[in-house]
């Protein structure tokens, strides 16, 4: 691994510093906001998960356009987030100041109506070993792929306002899960040749040292095992803290670590999670690739489609274009789930898909590697490829580019048109009663429930 220019790394390394609910006045940039915008930000960080860093403060936000930067909205709790009648319960409880029990407790109760499992990830993927052994760190629903959400990479280096996993940075420890032992996940993978990707998933696994990372990837390696083809890691590290592969004290550590696994002729997918071509745009971000990249890892990238963030053409064919430039592979857009802030972040389909064309018919091919929009549901990851007409009639047009069943991927079908539909389970079949997996899915889930009830997880598809 080639080291780091010394004198870029001495002059410019910062050291993380964090900022919570519990400290984010001490910013600079906020203290200048009127108290009221303080307050506000105050009540809805008290329910959504807010936690940010110097590096977004100081380089990615442009505080001469708040509140419209979009990684202010992105990172910094806004009033509309919550709808009024929420809004109105935490801003009375903390106007009591009814203490820290109590404020907890109104909190839980809102999140509790905020959807917070979506997808039926409760219920759902949660594998087991031969000897009955469940493996709540782990999901496996896509036959190749394995998710492994390692107990120490449950947090991120700052928080996403929109991100579907917010129970579990809001303390619902109930919601938390997560495994210690990657010895289990070495058995899983010997007990099902199947699997040829192990994606290590969050909060964000780049949270973790490389010494502690290293024991997971480590005892993948020293298994050798003769299926597993890739490890992913997905990460929005690049975005929220790039020094993680440049000047922490373990990046040098960590990049060797990626070269141990390619070394190994597995290949190592860093799976980034951009949502706006500002994270691309740093001194910073780009020798992080740069040196990523130098490992023999390739970097894909993701992005859900977001209200006020990333909703319109422009800004994702700036995205792919800038990462083509850099030698990233563009690789998902998402459609945003069904929790949480959605009511703020979320895009309908039919308009999220007019994003998504726009942007690729003016894109070069080699950002058409890019799929999408694309909703991680129960039945699997389904793509809304567009509107057509059917006789008189408007169809919405969708396939799954991922399927529980993995028969039921690239076969295309049909809704009836609904400009206002956000989700799967908003949309009606064109014809017929149900669509044509579903009688299957029900089915699936029925005899997963009846094996034992195998599974309780939260996660799962989406970002990062
Ligand atoms: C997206 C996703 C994967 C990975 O799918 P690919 O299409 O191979 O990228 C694996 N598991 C789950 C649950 C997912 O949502
Ligand atoms: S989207 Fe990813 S980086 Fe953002 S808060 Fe969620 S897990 Fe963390």
């Amino acid at each position: 691994m080639k080291k780091l220019n010394q004198s870029w790394s001495e002059s410019t390394a910062p050291t993380y510093k964090s900022y919570t609910l519990n400290n984010f006045r001490e910013i600079p940039q906020i203290k200048k906001l009127p108290p009221r915008q303080q307050f506000e930000m105050e009540v809805v960080g008290n329910v959504l998960p807010f936690k940010t860093n110097n590096y977004v403060i100081e380089q990615l936000i442009n505080w001469k356009n708040i509140p419209d930067d979009p990684i202010f909205r992105l990172t910094f709790p806004q009033k509309e987030m919550l709808r009024p009648h929420h809004y109105k319960e935490m801003e009375s409880a903390l106007k009591q100041d009814l203490g820290t029990r109590e404020i907890q407790k109104v909190a839980n109760k809102i999140r509790m109506q905020l959807n917070p499992h979506p997808a039926g990830q409760m219920e759902h993927n949660v594998p087991h070993l031969k000897d009955g052994t469940k493996l709540y760190g782990m999901q496996h629903k896509y036959k190749e792929t394995v998710l492994f959400f390692p107990s120490q990479g449950q947090t991120c280096h700052a928080y996403c306002s929109f991100c579907f996993r917010w129970p579990q940075f809001v303390g619902m420890d109930e919601f938390r899960f997560a495994m210690k032992e990657s010895e289990y996940l070495v058995q899983y993978l010997r007990e099902h040749p199947e699997v040829t990707d192990v994606l290590f998933t969050g909060g964000d696994p780049m949270i973790m040292n490389a010494r502690l990372f290293s024991q997971y990837v480590d005892s993948l390696l020293d298994a050798n095992l003769p299926n597993l083809n890739t490890i992913r890691i997905g990460s929005k590290a690049l975005s929220y803290w790039p020094y993680k592969f440049l000047t922490d004290g373990d990046s040098d550590e960590m990049l060797e670590l990626f070269s141990r696994v390619t070394g190994r002729g597995i290949h190592l997918s860093f799976m980034a999670h951009f949502n706006h071509p500002v994270e691309l745009s740093t001194e910073a971000v780009k020798i992080a690739i740069r040196r990523i990249r130098s490992t023999g890892a390739q970097i894909r990238t993701q992005s859900p489609v977001l209200r006020h963030i990333n909703d319109n053409s422009d800004t994702w064919a700036q995205m792919w274009k800038n990462q083509v430039a850099l030698g990233l592979v563009p690789y998902y857009m998402f459609v945003v789930r069904d929790t949480g802030a959605q009511h703020y972040f979320g895009v309908p389909l039919v308009e999220a898909q007019e994003i998504f064309r726009d942007a690729y018919q003016k894109v070069s091919g080699l950002c058409r590697t890019v799929r999408g929009p694309s909703m991680s549901s129960t039945p699997g990851k389904i793509q809304i490829l567009g509107v057509t007409d059917i006789g008189a009639k408007k169809a919405i047009v969708m396939r799954f580019l991922q399927g529980r069943n993995p028969d039921w991927v690239q076969r295309p079908f049909l809704a009836k048109y609904d400009e206002g539909a956000i989700w799967i389970d908003d949309l009606e079949p064109f014809a017929g009663k149900q669509f044509f997996y579903e009688g299957e899915l029900k089915e699936m889930l029925q005899s997963e429930t009846e094996k034992g009830g195998q599974d309780v997880s939260i996660a799962g598809g989406g970002p990062p």
